[in-house]
């Protein structure tokens, strides 16, 4: 049997659960009466905004902008009028400040032109990168014309464009692969150019026939001399669409410890976040439309929904008909790294790539107990680090000695917590260790 690419340590196998929306092709759905537009959307500074209230917005207007400190600028969803500056409730901070666009019924959706940007510059595409507010749509949410321009002591030789969606549940990355392989492939060809460099490695799962199927025929189609952009094949296991993992995984380099990719010569973006770049030079269209995964036994009826940022989830559950007698858990995000909700008031941002309705049976709810030091999560954990002693560390009230445990290099995957026998809520336990490090 062919061996295929993976990471060497650790990693978990959790059941897929993506045929529920696999082979939905993605659905525009209807603009809400009214989006709620976080202003922080990334990691680094929130926007100041830039319109007032009743001012009448166009499709893609500007909204707000980073006036200090990292970030990009936010764009209006759709066409409207602002109504109100206030607080929307927020998956991770209870509320944060937001604009409130009551939007206009009667406009028709604005139309983008292609155009033809191999004239430009890589200063003027990294420009235009930055003014269409993209940000890495697939993970935290760092700022994509900072990728884009890694520092100059760390020469970069190579881009990988991650398609390996290794989160059960999650398929719009998929969708995309299938629906806009071609324009995957330019979007690799303009980052190319930015970074000034050939080579591009795309990474997916082998649990994605049909995506490597497509996104190999978009490269050779769109294959130059100029430009080296390949498929590689990697095996299904959970996490292997994390930064390092990919990396050590396609070019076996391994980034140390706190340092960024580009310390290793590689630039990792993910092909949901390629599709935006191809969008933001070739059409001109800002950042301001998800596709996003709605999923789980706990929703009438599963899609993969393109919509605006700023819906609020209450808008979508009424979109798909409502959700089912055995909802037990809603959570933004794949199983493994997402976060619960309380609140249906949470709209979608740039970062939102699902949406799961989980029924009792889709979750664990048993109650924890001791460690009995099985040593489990230590093998589970790709980054080599001790789950249980932070957490026992934690438990005891020293937090502040988890530092030797790697508590810093602990990216949450949840590998550690999935595997445990004694269903320690250990992601919970490190969060808090690097929370009273802060503090
Ligand atoms: S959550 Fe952190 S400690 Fe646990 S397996 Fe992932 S990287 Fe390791
Ligand atoms: S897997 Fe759970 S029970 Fe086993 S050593 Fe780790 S924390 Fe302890």
């Amino acid at each position: 049997m062919e061996s295929l690419l993976t990471f060497p340590k650790g990693g978990v196998h959790p059941p897929e659960a993506k045929e529920l929306t696999a082979d939905l092709p993605v659905e525009e759905m209807v603009v809400s009466a009214e989006l709620e537009i976080i202003l922080g959307q990334h990691i680094g500074a929130p926007c100041t905004p830039t319109v007032l209230l009743k001012d009448h917005v166009a499709e893609g207007a500007m909204i707000g902008e980073v006036v200090k400190g990292l970030g990009v600028p936010l764009h209006a969803p759709a066409a409207g009028t602002i109504k109100s500056f206030g607080m929307s409730a927020h998956p991770m901070r209870v509320s944060a400040p937001s604009i409130t666009i009551k939007t206009d019924p009667d406009a028709f959706p604005r139309q983008y032109e292609k155009s033809d940007w191999q004239p430009l510059s890589a200063e003027e595409l990294l420009k235009k990168v930055h003014g269409a507010g993209i940000v890495g749509v697939g993970g935290a949410g760092f700022p994509t014309h900072v990728k884009l321009n890694p520092p100059p002591n760390n020469p970069v030789d190579t881009l990988i464009l991650n398609g390996a969606e290794c989160e059960p549940y999650i398929t719009a990355d998929y969708r995309q692969m299938l629906e806009a392989g071609a324009e995957i492939v330019e979007g690799a060809k303009i980052i190319l150019k930015i970074l000034g460099i050939k080579k591009c490695l795309i990474g997916i799962e082998n649990n994605k026939p049909e995506a490597i199927k497509r996104m190999t025929a978009a490269a050779a189609a769109a294959a130059t001399t100029e430009y080296q952009i390949s498929v590689q094949t990697l095996q299904v296991k959970y996490p292997q669409g994390s930064e390092k993992q990919l990396i050590q995984t396609l070019t076996g380099r391994k980034v140390p410890a706190f340092a960024l990719p580009s310390a290793v010569g590689v630039v990792v973006h993910n092909v949901s976040t390629t599709k935006a770049i191809y969008d933001a030079i070739v059409l001109g269209k800002p950042l301001y439309e998800k596709i996003v995964t709605i999923s789980g036994k706990g929703i009438k009826r599963p899609a993969n929904l393109r919509v605006k940022v700023g819906t609020r989830i209450s808008d979508i559950v009424d979109y798909l008909g409502g959700v089912t007698p055995e909802l037990s858990k809603i959570i933004m995000g794949g199983p493994m790294m997402g976060f619960a909700v309380s609140s249906l008031d949470i709209p979608v941002t740039k970062t939102t790539s699902s949406i799961l309705f989980l029924s009792e049976e889709e979750i664990d709810t048993s109650p924890h107990s001791q460690c009995i030091r099985c040593g489990w999560c230590l093998e589970a954990c790709p980054m080599g680090l001790e789950p249980k002693e932070i957490a026992i560390h934690v438990e005891a009230g020293r937090p502040e000695g988890t530092g030797q445990f790697g508590v810093f290099e602990c990216f949450e995957c949840g590998c550690c917590a999935y595997v445990c026998p004694a269903k320690r809520p250990l992601v919970q336990f490190i969060r808090l260790a690097k929370m009273k490090a802060k503090h």
